[in-house]
């Protein structure tokens, strides 16, 4: 058996309209945290129906799984939280968390809106980051530079990405991915503030409302 460390893991939720480039920050930030031997943080890995993606390998990217088995899960209440998303649905099993939590290790839940939504219900001890884009734009141009998606599917994104926006005001923190390197920094910084304790500062530094407000005038003027 593996030894109990002497603290819990803590779960911290990274949302973002998708095409913010969520996932590719929060895979340099697990990355970066290593080469330093931060204390260890993992990415928890969700079940999906969705189709696998060239490139993405079951059990490592997705748990990528039937409709019926994912029903099956949502009855057998399997899941802290799942949703449908974009017509597929998508979950994070507690016992992706529970684990590495009990081991000392923080999880990081790449997840969107609705789910967050209910971790927050569920789980007292849970963080919320919000990556912002750096205008809708440049959001634009991201979904359609990574060529996975239809246009009809890249303007549905882009209308969801507007609702998405609005929640992030209900985060603990918000972090713009403008400057790609900063912001992981950044979500390290959130991170290591969040272990040890001393989030005053970085809870006003990274407050979601004047950033929201930032992009909306950015927006403003762009028209
Ligand atoms: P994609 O299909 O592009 O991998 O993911 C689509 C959206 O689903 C992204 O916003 C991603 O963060 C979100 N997502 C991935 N896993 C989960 C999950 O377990 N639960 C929820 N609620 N959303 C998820």
């Amino acid at each position: 058996m593996k030894p109990r460390p002497d603290r819990r893991g803590i779960p911290f939720v990274v949302a973002a309209a998708s095409g913010t480039g969520k996932t590719t920050v929060c895979r340099h930030a697990i990355g970066r945290n290593r080469e330093r031997g931060g204390s260890p943080i993992e990415f928890s890995v969700s079940h999906t129906t969705r189709p696998r993606r060239s490139g993405e390998v079951d059990g490592v990217d997705y748990h990528f799984v039937s409709l019926e088995e994912f029903q099956r899960l949502v009855a057998t209440d399997a899941f802290l939280e799942s949703a449908l998303y974009n017509e597929n649905h998508y979950g994070t099993s507690w016992r992706s968390i529970e684990e590495p939590l009990a081991d000392g290790i923080d999880v990081l839940l790449e997840i969107e809106i609705q789910g967050a939504s209910q971790v927050r219900a569920r789980r007292g001890d849970a963080r919320f980051l919000f990556l912002l884009p750096p205008s809708m734009a440049a959001l634009a141009e991201r979904l359609r530079a990574r060529g996975t998606d239809a246009p009809e599917q890249i303007a549905r994104r882009l209308q969801w990405a507007n609702r998405e926006l609005e929640a992030a005001a209900g985060f603990d923190y918000a972090v713009v991915n403008d400057d790609f390197d900063r912001c992981v920094e950044q979500v390290l910084e959130i991170i290591e503030g969040e272990r040890s304790g001393g989030v005053e500062g970085l809870r006003r530094r990274f407050a979601p409302g004047p950033a929201l407000e930032a992009l909306t005038a950015a927006e403003a003027r762009a028209r």
